[in-house]
C-alpha cells in the first residue's frame, strides 16, 4: 500500500496517469463520461491532500529553503570529521546535514527529509523537539537491531539566522559490551570458586559432625578437601595470569627466544603427567627455525596450557606430537597435536573464551579451570600471532600458534606490529 501512496503523492506521476486516463476514456467511452472522469480527478486531489502528511507539504521547494551557508566552511569540514554521528535541521525540522557517521548510521540521502522519518525513536524526537523549541536534551537510547546498540543523543539548539537544531550521537556500545563481559567474568569468577568453596565447608562440617570419630571417612575427606583447595588455588593463579596478561598485552615482548629450545623444555616439564595414562610425547623440530620475540615466561605458559590440554583430553596409550617449522609465509609455527576425544565444529570458535569447557565435567575432573586457552589467545595477541585449531571428533585435535620471526639481531629497532586478533 505504501509504495502506491507514494505513486500517487508524486505529482510528475499523477499528472502523466491523468492525461494517460483521459485519452483513454475520450476514446473508449465517449465525451459523456468526462464528467466521471472530473469527479474521480476531484477525488484523487481531495486524497492526495490528506494522505500527505503537513510536514512533507511544508517541505516543497517553494517553502521556505534553508541551505548549509549558516554554517562556515570550516565548521562544516570539522562536522564531517568529527568522530561521532552528527546531524543538523533546520527550523522546519528537515535534514540539513549528517556527517560521515551518521550517513553510515542511517544510510545516504538523508538531506531534506523530516526528522521523523529519519529518526525512529520517540525519545530521540522528543529531545530533538525539545531542542527545536530553545532547549537541550541528553537521552539514552538503544537501536535493538540488526545488532543491539546503545547511544546517548545530545540534542541542542544552535543560535545562528536561521537557527539550526543539532543531534550529536555518543557510540556507548563498546562500553556497555565490556561493562557486561566484566559483570558475567565476576559472575563467572564467583560462580567458580564457590563449588569447591561449598565443597570444602560441607566436608568441614561433617568433619565435626558425624564423621567425627570416623578415621577412615576422615581420611577420605581431607583428600577430597586437599583436591577442592588446589582446585581453588590454580582458578585464583590463572585469574591473576589472566589479568597480568591482558595488562600487559599492549607491550611489545623484547626477549630472543629460540622456540624449539623452549617447547622441548615445557614437554619434559609435563611428561610426568603423560605417564599415569601412558601417552608418549613426540617432538620434531626444522633445525634451521629462526628465533623469535617473546616474553619466556609468557611462551612458556602458552605452551604448558596446549600441551597439558592435549595429555588431559588425550588417549590413553595415545600419542601428543608437537612439530616446528616455518610457513611459506616466514611465519614460526608449532603445532601441538593430539590423538584424543576431538571438539565438535561448533565448539571451535567458542574455545578461547573465559570458563568456555565443551565438557564442564570431563574438564573438572581433569582440574581445568576453563581459562587456559583464553590465556594462551592473550600471550597470542601480545606476540602478534595467531591460533589455528583443527579437530575431529573421536579423531583428535591441533592446536597451531603462529608467530612472527624476530627480525636479524643487527637490524634496527622499527615500530611495533599492529596486534593481530
Ligand atoms: P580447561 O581448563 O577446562 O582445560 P581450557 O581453556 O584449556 O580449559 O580449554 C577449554 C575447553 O576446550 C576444555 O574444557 C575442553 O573442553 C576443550 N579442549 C581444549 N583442548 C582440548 C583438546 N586438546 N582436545 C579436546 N578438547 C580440548
Amino acid at each position: 500500500m505504501a509504495p502506491f501512496l507514494n505513486l500517487l503523492r508524486s505529482r510528475i506521476w499523477t499528472l502523466t496517469a491523468g492525461i494517460a486516463l483521459t485519452l483513454a476514456v475520450l476514446l473508449f467511452a465517449g465525451p459523456k463520461a468526462i464528467w466521471w472522469l472530473l469527479g474521480l480527478g476531484l477525488v484523487c486531489a481531495i486524497a492526495e491532500r490528506l494522505l500527505t502528511p503537513p510536514e512533507s507539504r511544508a517541505s516543497l521547494p517553494a517553502q521556505r529553503p534553508q541551505n548549509l551557508s549558516v554554517l562556515p566552511p570550516l565548521t562544516q569540514l570539522l562536522l564531517e570529521e568529527l568522530p561521532m554521528p552528527v546531524l543538523l535541521l533546520d527550523e522546519d525540522q528537515r535534514v540539513l546535514f549528517v556527517n560521515q557517521w551518521m550517513r553510515a548510521l542511517l544510510g545516504p540521502g538523508q538531506e531534506r527529509k523530516h526528522v521523523s522519518a529519519v529518526l525512529r525513536n520517540p525519545e530521540v524526537l522528543a529531545a530533538v523537539a525539545t531542542a527545536a523549541g530553545g532547549g537541550q536534551a541528553n537521552v539514552p537510547f538503544t537501536v535493538p537491531v540488526p545488532i543491539e546498540r546503545h547511544f546517548q543523543a545530545y540534542a541542542t539548539r544552535i543560535h545562528v539566522d536561521p537557527p539550526v537544531t543539532a543531534l550529536l550521537l555518543h557510540d556507548l556500545t563498546a562500553i556497555r559490551r565490556s561493562e557486561q563481559m566484566r559483570a558475567d567474568f565476576i559472575a563467572n569468577a564467583s560462580h567458580e570458586l564457590r563449588t569447591p568453596l561449598a565443597a570444602v565447608s560441607g566436608f568441614i562440617d561433617t568433619l565435626r559432625g558425624h564423621a567425627k570419630e570416623d578415621q577412615t571417612a576422615r581420611e577420605q575427606f581431607l583428600d577430597i578437601m586437599s583436591i577442592e583447595a588446589s582446585r581453588m588455588r590454580r582458578l585464583i593463579d590463572d585469574l591473576l595470569s589472566l589479568t597480568r596478561i591482558e595488562m600487559n598485552e599492549h607491550v611489545p615482548p623484547e626477549g630472543r627466544i629460540a622456540l624449539g629450545d623452549l617447547v622441548r623444555e615445557v614437554a619434559a616439564a609435563l611428561a610426568p603427567l603423560a605417564k599415569p595414562d601412558h601417552i608418549a610425547i613426540e617432538i620434531s623440530a626444522d633445525a634451521e627455525l629462526p628465533q623469535i620475540l617473546g616474553e619466556r615466561d609468557e611462551l612458556s605458559q602458552l605452551f604448558q596450557n596446549l600441551i597439558h590440554n592435549a595429555i588431559k583430553y588425550g588417549r590413553e596409550n595415545g600419542h601428543v606430537w608437537i612439530s616446528l617449522g616455518q610457513t611459506p609465509e616466514g611465519q614460526v609455527f608449532a603445532t601441538v597435536r593430539d590423538d584424543g576425544e576431538g571438539i565438535a565444529p561448533t565448539a571451535i570458535p567458542r574455545l578461547t573464551e573465559r570458563f568456555y569447557r565443551v565438557d564442564v565435567k570431563r574438564s573438572r575432573e581433569k582440574g581445568g579451570t576453563g581459562l587456559g586457552l583464553a590465556i594462551v589467545k592473550h600471550i597470542i595477541n601480545r606476540h602478534h600471532g595467531k591460533l589455528q585449531v583443527e579437530s575431529r571428533l573421536g579423531e583428535g585435535s591441533s592446536f597451531t600458534v603462529l608467530l612472527p620471526p624476530a627480525p636479524p639481531e643487527n637490524a634496527e629497532k622499527t615500530e611495533a606490529i599492529p596486534a593481530v586478533t
